[in-house]
């Protein structure tokens, strides 16, 4: 894994404020119609079609293929709040 604190011959580095439009791009639109990609088993699926765990105010959020957890939603905080297990990538639609 590369060390963020040692700085690679040719990047340049700049704040998090330059993901604005890429995470504008990625989040913007309609949640559940973002792709999952789960890591334990590769199975890539809108997060409309995945399992949901409902255990009070957490949502468990499983693959539909192999039933591991991808994430966790805390809904019933204010904000609400998300833990990530297997999910290993979102794309945008
Ligand atoms: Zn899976």
């Amino acid at each position: 894994m590369m060390d963020p604190h040692r700085r690679a011959a040719h990047a340049d580095y700049v704040d998090g404020n330059v993901l604005a439009g890429a995470l504008e791009r990625l989040f913007g639109g309609e949640p559940t119609e973002m792709i999952a990609v789960c890591g334990a088993c590769g199975s890539a699926a809108p997060i409309a079609e995945a399992w949901v765990e409902i255990d009070g105010a957490v949502a468990i959020v499983r693959c539909r293929s192999c039933t591991k957890t991808l994430a966790t939603v805390m809904t019933g905080e204010d904000p609400p709040r998300m833990t990530f297990s297997a999910l290993a990538e979102l794309r945008a639609t």
